[in-house]
């Protein structure tokens, strides 16, 4: 048994009208943005998640509930730095992270790097540390329509006190 754990992660957010557009903490220009009770952050709540699996954690739903006033309108980068405390409180430390966002429109290579320099930032860790890449599906199924957007996450942790 060794100290390394892996987590994965993902997520999906409907795109609706007159929501601003909110990807790894950084706001993209948009005619639209994504639906949820925080900003839908999709990207940052697949990576919250997947440090919740390595930690055996549980979930974002169980620690930031969608029926909880607390967390609306909530910035989820906020809600990762929350994660990060928890991270390092039970004794684990990030040792890799890597991301891939799901979305037909906007274009987001631009805000890449920001991407993972806020999301980085909030964990306390180095941009190196956490990857990030785009695709499309090309045109197919509810990203590809554009009906949405979806998110994967992997983390590694590693046990850094008992
Ligand atoms: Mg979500």
């Amino acid at each position: 048994m060794t100290g390394l754990r892996i987590g994965v992660g993902y997520d999906v957010h409907a795109f609706a009208p007159g929501r601003r557009l909110v990807l790894g903490g950084v706001e993209i220009p948009h005619a639209q943005g994504l639906a949820g009770h925080s900003d839908a952050d999709v990207l940052t709540h697949a990576l919250m998640d997947a440090i919740l699996g390595a930690m055996r954690a549980g979930d974002i739903g169980q620690h930031f509930p969608d029926t909880d006033e607390r967390w609306r309108d909530a910035h989820s980068l906020d809600l990762l730095s929350k994660v990060g405390e928890a991270m390092r409180a039970g004794g684990w430390a990030l040792v890799d992270a890597d991301c891939v966002l799901v979305l037909e429109q906007p274009k987001v290579s631009a805000y890449r790097d920001g991407m993972r320099e806020a999301m980085a930032a909030a964990l306390g860790v180095g941009p190196d540390r956490v990857g990030l890449k785009a695709t499309t599906t090309e045109g197919l199924g509810f990203t590809g329509r554009g009906e949405g957007a979806a998110a994967h996450a992997v983390v590694l942790l590693e046990r850094v006190s008992p």
